[in-house]
């Protein structure tokens, strides 16, 4: 789990939950929720896997939201598009009702 300013400035609480494709089931992402509150967009520095998703945060080349891919699940569902939030993160906005979120009980 990462500990930061962002944490900080979230009430200092965080979950571990699995984001999943609401069509297929399959795991798209697994991701810390800092604080309390519905899901909306799931920042690149929180995510925990898969690897190729983990590294977007820590690739030089991904500078703007023009530089990063759709969320999309392998059968073929968008489930959310990149954005940039207030604090300078990039993330992506997740869609609603495209996925579905469980408490990952391992590492939480
Ligand atoms: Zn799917």
């Amino acid at each position: 789990m990462k500990k930061d300013k962002y944490l900080r400035e979230r009430g200092g609480t965080a979950k571990i939950i699995d984001v999943e494709c609401s069509k297929c089931s399959s795991l798209l992402l697994t991701y810390q929720k800092d604080g309390p509150g519905w899901l909306k967009r799931c920042y690149l520095n929180r995510i925990i896997s898969p690897p190729n998703m983990a590294e977007l945060n820590k690739n030089p080349l991904i500078k703007s939201t023009a530089d990063m891919p759709y969320l999309k699940c392998s059968c073929g569902e968008v489930i959310g598009s990149p954005m940039r939030y207030k604090d300078g993160r990039l993330a992506f906005h997740l869609i609603r009702g495209k996925f579905k979120r469980e408490l990952n009980k391992e590492l939480s």
